[in-house]
Order: structure tokens, then sequence, then C-alpha cells
């Protein structure tokens, strides 16, 4: 009889199981997949780290959960500075003095703003009502044409005027010459990857991978106290109020003979006739010496059944349905809901952690 089932060995059920055994309890960790750590998972592909679920950058301005992710792993300077490609031309991101100066030849924080003023102005009094609208009030046409509308429109698959005001609240625009995506204090990437950290977060638990909890939950149920599931919290319920929506993405990676492919780890792609959003670069992350690459083109996707959930859809509809799954799990017994899938929002992954060690203060 094992004291803790858990559900899912991403970041949220194996910081908990890790958590658990410290206590001296006994922990099973199930995982559907073939591997282990869920999201955060890298691949040695080529001697590079591929980052397979997308690219993951750590960064916080805890101090005390930077602390804790260095016990699994020591982590490089990486800063991530992705660049934009609008028609083959580069723009430095986030919006910062380099950009304005790209975009419009400005040199001074005082030109660039007076650029982006009369550029918003164009809206007069109106209040957005539509994300074109809201872009514009927020950072003016010209950025919005080249660097917002085609990228925000693959993301979601629909015209930005069709699309709600409230998806973009705000868009960062810094006016000095700093190309630093993050404002945290901590950022960088594990050298060796990440999957190392869900390894020594594991080491010594029983865990079984290509498992998914609804085809044993019989067997698994019987030889657990307590269940941490850290799944789709409307697939525990059987979708019984129907399914939470989500947004997914389709990534094509290839090996490429040369060294180095597009001199940086991010580039987006902001056009609307690109199919794709960004490619990745993996060995810019994680540095290494190989005569190979290998870069990802990454396509956002409508999700349905059999491709991954990535981004919950937090508009009204789902929300609401979600508070009533939400409602539904307080009513389990020995049963605990936590993760990304399991509270059906939208996680870093230094948020994940303080989550988890959170949740972990009620679990006896
Ligand atoms: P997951 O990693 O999804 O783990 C849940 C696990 O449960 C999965 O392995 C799943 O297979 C398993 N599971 C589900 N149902 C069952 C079942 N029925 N039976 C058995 N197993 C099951 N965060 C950052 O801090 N920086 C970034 O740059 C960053 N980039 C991201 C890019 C993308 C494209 C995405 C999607 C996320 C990104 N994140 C980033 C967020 C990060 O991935 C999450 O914070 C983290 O992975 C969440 O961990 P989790 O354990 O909650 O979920």
């Amino acid at each position: 009889m094992y004291d803790y089932l858990i559900v899912g060995s991403g970041l949220y059920g194996s910081t908990c199981a890790y958590e658990l055994k410290k206590r001296g309890k006994s922990v099973l960790v199930i995982e559907q997949r073939k591997h282990i750590g869920g999201n955060i998972y890298t691949e040695n592909i080529s001697d590079i780290q591929v980052h397979k679920y997308g690219a993951h950058i750590f960064h916080t301005n805890n101090k005390e959960i930077w602390d804790y992710v260095n016990q699994f792993a020591e982590f490089n300077r990486y800063t991530n500075s992705p660049v934009a490609n609008f028609k083959g031309k580069i723009y430095n991101l986030p919006f910062n003095m380099n950009t304005f100066n790209q975009l419009w030849g400005v040199i001074t924080p005082e030109q660039a703003q007076a650029k982006i003023d009369e550029q918003q102005s164009e809206l007069g009094q109106k209040t957005p009502t539509n994300l074109e609208e809201q872009a514009i009030r927020l950072v003016g046409r010209d950025i919005y044409e080249k660097l917002v509308k085609g990228y925000t429109e693959k993301q979601w698959g629909r015209p930005a005027t069709e699309l709600p005001a409230f998806i973009i609240k705000r868009l960062p625009v810094r006016f000095t010459y700093d190309n630093n995506y993050f404002n945290d204090k901590f950022q960088g990437i594990p050298i060796g990857g990440y999957t190392q950290i869900i390894e020594k977060m594991l080491a010594g638990i029983d865990v079984r991978c290509n498992t998914d909890y609804f085809q044993h939950r019989d067997e698994l149920d019987q030889i657990s106290k307590t269940v941490i599931y850290s799944g789709q919290i409307d697939r525990y319920f059987n979708y019984c109020y129907g399914k939470l929506e989500y947004r997914s993405l389709r990534f094509e990676t290839e090996i490429i003979s040369k060294p180095n492919v597009q001199g940086n780890a991010v580039v987006n792609y902001t056009e609307r006739e690109v199919p794709y959003t960004r490619i990745i670069e993996h060995k810019h992350f994680d540095p290494v010496d190989t005569p190979n690459s290998v870069i990802t083109k990454e396509y956002p996707a409508e999700w349905e059944d059999g491709l991954e959930p990535y981004y919950p859809v937090n508009n009204e509809k789902n929300d609401a349905l979600y508070r009533q799954y939400r409602e539904l799990s307080k009513l389990e017994n020995n049963t605990f809901f936590g993760g990304r899938l399991a509270e059906y929002r939208y996680y870093d992954m230094h948020q994940i952690i303080a989550s988890a060690l959170k949740d972990l203060k009620k679990m006896p």
C-alpha cells in the first residue's frame, strides 16, 4: 500500500513526490507518456538538448524558488532575447529602443514616445472593441501591423478584428536599449537539460510510465491511500459538464548540417503568410560545439482529442465550466488536484513549484 499515488510526472507531480518522500511517505508516480517530465522534458538529439514540448526558459523573482530548482541542476546565464522576422527584416523584442530605432530611426526615448503617441491617436477616444483596436491603443499601428497582427492571428486561428480586446491586456514597451525579455532577477537554462531535474526529484521513487490512470484506476486506487491528480480535471469527471477548450501546437523538428542556423534561440515569424509562429534553435539555449544544429518550427493548432492540450482558453465560458468541475473536485475524498491541467490555468515553471510547495502544506 502506497501513502500516495501521483498521477502525472510533470514538474507539479514530481515536486510533490520529492517532498513527500523526504517526509518519509511511500509514493507511486504514474505517467501516461512513455517518459517522465511532462512538458519540461528535454531529449538529447545529436548531442543537443531539445525542448520537446516547446521552448522553456526558467525565470523568477523568487530567490527561494531559484535556490530550490538549483538543487537539481546547474543553470547557465541564458538571457531570453527573441527577435522577430517580418518579411525578411529583423526586429528586437520585447518592444524597446532597439525596435523603435529599427522601425522609425528614432534615437531617444522622447522621440520614441512621441511616435507611439502619434500612432495611438488614430483611435481618438474610442474604447477598443477588438484585439486590433486594443493593440493600436497600446502601441500604435506600425508595431501592430508588423509585430503583433500576423503572429496573434496565427496563434488564435482567426482575424484580430474577431478576437476580443481582453486577450491583450498590455504589451510590454520599454524605453531602454534592453533586449532581455524577462524582468525577473533570476533566469537561465539547466546545463544538460530539464529532464535531469525530474530524474533527481524522482530518484528512489517507484515510477510507471505508459500508464494511464483511467485505464488502471480500480487497481491503482486500491494500492494507494491518497491520490494527487495533475491531469485534465474534466477528464477526471468523465467530461460530465462538457469539455474544457485548449489551444494546441504542432512541432516540426529537423537536424540541419550546419553549426549555427539562425544565430538565436528564438526567432518569431510575425507575418501571417508564414504558417509557423516561430523557429527554435535549441543549441543556443544550452550551447554545445557540434557540427549540426536542431531546429523546431512551431505551428499553432486548434485542440482536438489526440492533440496535446497546451494552453487553456480562459474565456468566460471555459472558466465557468472549470468552476463547476472545481466544485465537484472538493467532494472527492483523499484526492488532491493540482498543476496546470487540473487547475485549468497557465503556470510558468517557477509558479508550478511554488504552487506544489503550497499545496503540500495541506497534504497529510
Ligand atoms: P505537465 O508538465 O503537463 O505534467 C502533467 C503530466 O501528467 C503530463 O506528463 C501528462 O502526460 C500526465 N498525465 C495527465 N493525465 C494523466 C493520466 N490520466 N494518467 C497518467 N498521467 C497523466 N514555463 C516557464 O517557466 N518558462 C517557459 O519558457 C515556458 N514555456 C512554455 C512553453 C510551452 C509551449 C508550454 C505549453 C508551457 C511552457 N511553460 C513555461 C510552462 C511549463 O510547461 C509548465 O509550468 C509546467 O510544465 C507545468 O507542469 P505540470 O506538472 O503542471 O504539467
